[in-house]
């Protein structure tokens, strides 16, 4: 416990103080924040989206913008807290403009998200969006059976690691519904699968 409290204050500082990639030179510019995850850290679930917008630049918190606001309500309609699930991102620092990850961005920053699977060791981990989708089942050997996220979403994927069973099951990216409302219903009845998870 211990141990776990030390590993991910050791990563935070860590994100904090790195300097590997041009992002940090945007944070600084901007007087933003690293976005590290939060959220209980012996979480069964664990949220992983694909970098902090606007809003979370601002607070250094996940998902508080328009996407987070869609977040709540979809968690709030299984009737899991917040609080009891862990939520981080690929990146964790904004892309300037929102624009999409680069492919080295996310190989620089992804050591730091991989750590925190293995101390939280989450039973379920749920990808937000194609990036975080192709990198989890890659990660985790599905890579043969990613598919275009409207293919897959809210499919279960049993996987094994070292130490435990792990389910990956990835949705479409929150901010999906901001502009597409029907999207919500979609992520909704998703979201129904997480009830056997909690
Ligand atoms: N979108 C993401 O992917 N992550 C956030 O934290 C917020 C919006």
């Amino acid at each position: 416990m211990q141990d776990l409290e030390t590993e991910l204050r050791k990563i935070r500082d860590e994100v904090v103080n790195c300097k590997k990639c041009s992002l940090y030179e945007e944070r600084i510019k901007s007087g933003f924040y690293p976005v590290i995850g939060e959220g209980n850290h012996q979480a069964k679930i664990m949220f992983v989206g694909e970098a902090p917008g606007l809003q979370e630049a601002k607070t250094g918190r996940p998902f508080c913008g328009a996407s987070g606001k869609i977040l709540d309500e979809l968690l709030g309609s299984v009737s899991i807290k917040r609080e009891n699930v862990y939520i981080t991102n690929i990146l964790k620092d904004r892309p300037p403009e929102n624009r999409d990850p680069q492919k080295e961005e996310i190989k620089t920053c992804i050591p730091y998200l991989e750590r925190q699977i293995e101390v939280i060791k989450p039973e379920v981990i749920c990808p937000l969006g194609r990036y975080a989708m192709e990198f989890l089942m890659e990660k985790f050997g599905l890579k043969n059976l990613i598919e275009p996220i409207s293919k897959i979403h809210g499919k279960v994927f049993e996987t094994k690691t070292l130490f435990q069973n792990i389910k990956i099951i990835p949705f479409y990216h929150p901010a999906v519904a901001t502009y597409n409302p029907n999207m919500k219903e979609i992520l909704k009845k998703d979201f129904q699968i997480l009830k056997k998870s909690k």
